[in-house]
């Protein structure tokens, strides 16, 4: 309501873009607004975008990185992300408020309206990386390919497939080889995108890009 009233500058009448959280998306026209709310008629009789198969494992960012990861992996269509934890991760990130329940769909949210989606992420946070690599990972990995995005010791960035996947993407200091030892325990590949190294912010859209076929 704020954000048709003040940006849109909605009148009766106007139709807009719509979506329901996990429902459809259409058209929605204002049929009635005052100050303190807005009637709208919605005709939504669209499915969402598809999304993309992959489960994408995440070295937890720091804070100003999480809140634009969160975006981004939302407008790109991943669905299921888990962020976890690695030793180049500062402790300190787990103890952010933006990691609250309400902040993260806030900034889901955010990145569903940007790419025109409905369907809500499944976020969920594994704060003990040895455990959840060895107890949980394999299972996780069942049907899937599994990919660790490292730059050394790697093979090139395979093509794109439409194929269940799971990708791992470090902290902004890297993996440790430890690490990388554990995910290719556990059925990752290493994957390289050149000897560039690139930020997480751009690691994260590049390689989602590269992987996965453009619906
Ligand atoms: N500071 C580390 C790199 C961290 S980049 C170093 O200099 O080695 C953060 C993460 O983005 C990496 O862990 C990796 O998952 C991904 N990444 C960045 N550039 C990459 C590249 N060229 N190839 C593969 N992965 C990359």
């Amino acid at each position: 309501f704020q954000h048709l009233r003040t940006v849109n500058k909605a009148e009766v009448g106007q139709t807009f873009k719509a979506g329901i959280v996990n429902g459809n998306l259409g058209r929605a026209t204002v049929i009635h607004m005052d100050d303190k709310g807005i009637t709208l008629s919605t005709q939504l009789d669209q499915a969402p975008p598809k999304p993309l198969p992959v489960t994408l494992l995440l070295a937890m960012p720091r804070p100003k990185m999480l809140k634009r990861t969160l975006e981004t992996i939302a407008t790109m269509g991943v669905k299921h992300l888990i962020l976890i934890n690695s030793y180049r991760v500062d402790k300190s990130y787990w103890s952010t408020p933006l990691l609250s329940d309400q902040a993260v769909a806030e900034f889901l949210t955010l990145g569903l309206e940007q790419a025109g989606d409905t369907l809500m992420p499944k976020v969920e946070i594994k704060k003990r990386f040895k455990p959840f690599v060895e107890d949980e990972l394999p299972a996780l990995m069942q049907n899937k390919t599994g990919w660790v995005a490292h730059p050394y010791n790697a093979q090139p960035c395979p093509p794109a497939a439409d194929t269940p996947t799971l990708l791992a993407i470090g902290p902004e200091g890297g993996f440790i080889e430890y690490e990388v030892d554990k995910l290719q325990a556990a059925g990752l590949t290493p994957i390289h995108l050149g000897s560039r190294i690139l930020r997480v912010e751009t690691a994260v859209p590049v390689l989602l890009s590269r992987l996965f076929p453009i619906f």
